[in-house]
Order: structure tokens, then sequence, then C-alpha cells
């Protein structure tokens, strides 16, 4: 069933993981203020259900999924709805978020909730139960993980692919939660293969990260087929094409989604997520964040409450050095520079990378030399040269025409353009425009 050792194309940008790939994950504490957005995960934003004043338990709903495609979003700490306003996300825009001021001596445990029996549910029980906990793809996506899920009957699907690969540099969460909690790997795995009905499970996991494969070996069940897959250290490994491509050896066509080709994808901090709701019942109100790059001065992995503003994070793991110049949420060959320190962590935050001026991509761009340097990177056969020219001269159309919808954004053409064009950033917009052209019509 595997297929090629890796895939064609893609880079290799300095790993930078050593700051901190054995620094374990500490549990930050909780602080005066959370910020949600309703607004943390792809498809409809969540629907509001307090108001200024109420008092919330920890874990208790402040907002409610509206629709299949869209979760609720719990309080991570006790304490007062103080606001209701718009407030700086980290996608750059204003979102309307609610903020609760956490009550100093309260002990946070979280509201009891009763545990789902996962043996005894059925798929659609399951899937039910991962969507009121509020459980988005925790690699970076935040896709609701409850819908992928539920692949239409006539779509069968016979793998899951667990991503483990990780191959954004600096990033370590995923990292840690293998060594770390593997057990609660294994038990997510178990209960999404009940869900969808899966014999086979493949873990696949970047050979940079010995004592993680070691760790999920030890612990793999004797009852289910599943698997680790040591894999090439390349980026972008943990695209989910490139991915399914190195497992199963199959292509997913344009278009198409993974389940067209028998195949679903979950990064492995949304599976131990799982894991844990069908152990403690707690919701998703916590997740594990790498904060990290040579411009902080103590490195750690945290057990961040959803919500915590970004000013919080810095100043418990000591705050930025003097030559600190760039903040950004995700790593550097993905994420977004966060301009705003009251900026929170939402749920798919995966890290918090602080750049010095040595690291950051100079802002001085030139002309396109016609180097062929990206064309050579990118791992879909893309030509960013042309969509570059496409996109300064805003013909969307003509970059649609040129496959612009298979770009998956992973910046590969960027890093290598002598130039310093900040092309992927150009497809973002260019991808968005064509969406809003799209509903428009
Ligand atoms: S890498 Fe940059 S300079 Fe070279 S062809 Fe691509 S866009 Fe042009
Ligand atoms: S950002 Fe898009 S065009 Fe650039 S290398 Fe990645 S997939 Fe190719």
């Amino acid at each position: 069933m595997l297929g090629s050792s890796t895939f064609r194309h893609g880079v290799h940008p300095p790993e930078t993981k050593h700051l901190t790939e054995t620094v374990p994950v500490r549990r930050m504490p909780f602080p005066d203020e959370i910020v949600l957005p309703l607004r943390q995960h792809a498809g409809r934003p969540a629907r509001l259900l307090v108001k200024v004043g109420d008092h919330v338990e920890r874990g208790d709903k402040v907002a409610e999924a509206d629709g299949f495609v869209s979760v609720p979003i719990h309080a991570s700490a006790t304490g007062t709805v103080k606001d209701i306003c718009l407030w700086p996300h980290p996608d750059g825009s204003m979102a309307e978020s609610v903020v609760i001021a956490v009550e100093k001596f309260s002990p946070q445990i979280p509201r009891p909730r009763i545990v789902p029996q996962w043996e005894g549910l059925s798929p659609q029980q399951v899937v039910e139960e991962v969507q009121k906990a509020g459980v988005v793809g925790l690699g970076g996506a935040a896709f609701p993980t409850h819908v992928k899920l539920l692949p239409p009957a006539d779509v069968p699907v016979h793998t899951l692919i667990v991503n483990g690969a990780e191959c954004e540099p600096y990033l370590t969460t995923d990292h840690r939660t293998m060594v770390e909690y593997p057990e609660r790997v294994q038990f997510g795995i178990r209960i999404m293969m009940k869900a969808l009905g899966v014999d086979r499970a493949v873990i696949g996991v970047e050979k940079n990260k010995p004592d993680a494969i070691a760790r999920l070996r030890e612990t793999l069940p004797d009852d289910l087929d599943v698997s680790v897959l040591p894999l090439t250290v390349k980026y972008p490994q943990g695209a989910e094409k490139m991915l399914i491509q190195v497992v199963t050896g199959h292509e997913v066509p344009s278009g198409k989604l993974p389940m067209n080709v028998g195949v679903v994808v979950q990064n492995v901090g949304s599976i131990a997520c799982i894991g844990e709701i069908f152990d403690t019942g707690y919701p998703l109100i916590e997740r594990v964040v790498t904060v990290t790059g040579p411009g902080v001065r103590k490195p750690s992995n945290l057990l961040v409450p959803v919500g915590t503003r970004l000013r919080d994070v810095l100043e418990f793991c000591g705050g930025l050095t003097d030559d600190a110049t760039q903040i950004v949420f995700g790593g550097p060959m993905m994420g977004a520079a966060q301009p705003d320190l009251d900026t929170p962590l939402i749920k798919g935050t995966t890290g918090v990378v602080v750049l010095t001026k040595k690291e950051a991509r100079s802002v001085e761009r030139y002309p396109c030399i016609h180097c062929g340097r990206c064309l050579e990177a990118c791992p879909v056969f893309l030509n960013p040269s042309l969509l570059g020219t496409q996109a300064q001269a805003g013909r969307y159309e003509e970059m649609e025409a040129a496959n612009l919808m298979d770009c998956m954004l992973c910046g590969c053409c960027s890093y290598v353009c002598p130039s310093h064009i900040p092309l992927s950033q150009m497809f973002a917009l260019g991808k968005n425009m064509l969406r809003k052209r799209q509903a428009a019509a």
C-alpha cells in the first residue's frame, strides 16, 4: 500500500527545532483575561449564547455551532463575561469576541460533563460528540473535525492517515504531543477508526522525531492495524496531498478531496484531543502551543487556555529579546505575522515564533528575473512566476485558469525567490478574490 518515500519538489528550510524539541509541555497559569473570538474555525462562526455580566464556568458553552460546518466555543476559564466586542483576530481582521474576566481564586475545575461511552455509540453519535466538544483541526487549518468523520455513503474510505509530520520549521507542538501523550493518540485513533469504519491507520512522522516514532511504536494496539511510517524530512511533507501520495501512492486529483482516494487525514493533535474528550469529557478548551524562536527569552512548549492573549504568553516565556522584530502565529513558512500583542491564541494556533532581524524575511522586493527556482520548488507543479505576474495585474480569472485553486499556500515559492516576491501571500489574496466573486455570482 505504501507510496514513494517522498514527493517531488519541495524545499529544505533550516529545521530549527532544537530550541524546544526536548522541552516538556508545561501548563501555563490562567491569565487575568481570556478573549474568545466566535470565528475560530473554517465554516460559519459560532452563535453567541452569553451576555455581558454572565458568570461562566470553565467548559461552559459561550457560543453554539451554527449549522453542520461549525462548532461551539467553550469558556476556557471560569469568570465573568466582561465584554462582547470586536477584537483583533489572528487573521488580521477584527472579529466579534467574548471577553472573560478570569476569577482569580477559582480552582478552575471544568464543569462536570458526562464522559461519552464511545463503545456503545453509533458512528453518527461519535460525530455528534466530537462536534459538541468543539474539535477542529489543530494543525492550523481549524476545519471542524466531525465533518471529516462523516464521508458520504457513496464515497468509501479505507484508510485513516494521522498527520504527525510537523514539517514547519521551529514548531514542536505535535512532536511533544506524540512523545508525552502517545496513549491518548492511540485512543483517539481507535475512536476515529470506529467512526469512519476503516480497518487501517497509518501515522506519518518525519524521521527527525525518532523519540516520537519510538513512543508511538511502543504503544501500538495489538488488536488494530495501526502502523507508524517514518517520513523523509522535507517541506511541505505534512501537506495533506503530499502525505497521501507518500503513504498510499495515490494522487488526489485537482479539485477533489482526500476521501475521493479513500483516505481521511487528521492532525495528530486533533486525534489526541478526541482521545481526551472520550476519556475526560472535557471539550476543547486548551491546546499545546510551541512558543519559540531566537526572539523569545525562554522557548517553551505550553498547555495554553484557548483565548489567552499573545502578551500573556510571551510574558510567561520571559519576554522578548532586544532584537526581536517579528512575531508569527504558526511556522515561518505558512504563518501570519501578528502586529498586535492583544491578539488571542485560538484553537488553530500551533505556535508563536519570534524572529529577529537575521531570520525575518527581507521586505525589499525586486522584479522577477525568471530564474525558474519557484517552478522547481512548487510541490504541485504550478508556475508561481506566471501566477505572480497575473496577481500583480489583478488578472484573477487567468490565475484560476492557471490552476491557482490547487495552490496550497505552502510558501515554497516565496522561500526560494531571490527577488523576495511574496508569492504565496499574493496567491492567498487571489484565492480570496476568486471565492468572493464566485459567491457573489
Ligand atoms: S523565483 Fe522569483 S525571480 Fe525566480 S522566476 Fe520565480 S518569481 Fe521570478
Ligand atoms: S505557495 Fe502555491 S504556488 Fe507556491 S509553491 Fe506552494 S503550492 Fe506552489
